[in-house]
């Protein structure tokens, strides 16, 4: 009873979270998320068809877990590079746990698949899930990145990283991604649940617990049926944990975040060949830029150009 109202009120909470956990005397990693409200956000920025919110906001979420160990000034890109109809999808994170992400084709929506679900098979294809991880990247202390890639072998997402992670890492892991869509009065499909979890098998993890791992997700309820009656972050590693205690080390928020301004596209015009800016701004009037990551547009008046202009002529 008791247990129950308490899951309730948790659902009504509007903040993702990330926990990143140890079990097996750290030999096993862990890390779980909710991610609703950053996978709808991506949704509504992008104007995906419900199989792009499901194959993004799966990659989002497989990105944060994925990224839940950067260090401050690191970042981790992954790019998804297929012939499917979504025609790629590159996602990045930092270590404050702020991710952002786009497709090539939001509008992409291949029919339903044989099981009456959103088909992200279909709608991503055949390609190459490549991994990049940045350090010092903006404050000019920049290390030679470290990039894996392995080829598709599901086109699910989460089998997808499972084997990057034991393929180019040498981390046998299970990768559980999910995003569930519901139609709304109006039969306009929305998210309303997404999360996922990672659990890697680090050398030491001994064959027994390895087994145990395996079985206990195996018989796990899938990823967002759990979200959707309230889990918690640390519920999914339950689920997926059976018995096997494990221990939080960090929970934090997560969120769609851009590092995008007017300032940066303010900088990125005045970056632009003077002649070539006095023809933009005699032609026509004004400029737009549109970030890729987020979809922001941001616009910039004959004033603000005149303005750039002006500026250059003093440097
Ligand atoms: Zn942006």
């Amino acid at each position: 009873m008791i247990k129950g109202e308490i899951l309730n009120e948790r659902k009504q909470t509007n903040t993702d979270i990330l926990v990143r956990a140890t079990a097996a005397d750290g030999a096993v990693r862990c890390m779980a998320a909710i991610t609703t409200n950053l996978v709808a956000e991506a949704a509504r920025r992008h104007e995906t068809s419900p199989t792009v919110a499901a194959a993004l906001g799966r990659t989002l979420t497989g990105t944060l877990l994925l990224g839940a160990g950067l260090k401050e000034l690191d970042r981790l890109t992954v790019q998804i590079v297929c012939d499917g109809p979504v025609g790629g999808i590159t996602t990045e994170v930092n270590a404050r746990g702020e991710v952002r992400g786009y497709v090539r084709h939001p509008e992409a929506n291949p029919p339903l698949n044989a099981g009456g679900k959103f088909d992200v098979r279909a709608v991503i294809g055949q390609g190459m899930l490549y991994v990049t991880y940045e350090s010092g990247f903006d404050i000019g202390l920049y290390k030679e990145p470290y990039r894996g890639s392995v080829p598709l072998v599901s086109g699910e997402i989460g089998e997808d990283f499972a084997y990057y992670l034991a393929k180019s890492e040498q981390i046998p892991s299970a990768v559980l991604l999910g995003v569930f869509m519901r139609a709304d009065e109006a039969g306009k499909a929305f998210v309303e649940a997404a999360g996922g979890l990672m659990i890697q098998m680090m050398p030491g993890a001994d064959e027994a617990t390895v087994a145990a791992i395996e079985a206990a997700v195996a018989r796990a309820p899938h990823t967002t049926t759990l979200i959707r009656d309230g889990a918690r972050p640390v519920d999914l590693l339950h689920a997926v944990l059976g018995d096997l205690q494990f221990e939080v080390l960090e929970e934090r928020p997560v969120s769609f975040t851009c590092s995008c301004s007017y300032e940066r596209a303010v900088s990125l015009i005045a970056a632009i060949e003077r002649n070539e800016l006095e023809l933009i701004l005699r032609e026509d009037k004004g400029a737009a830029l549109t970030c890729h990551f987020c979809n922001e547009t941001y616009r910039l008046d004959e004033t603000a150009l005149e303005g750039i202009l002006a500026g250059s002529v003093s440097d």
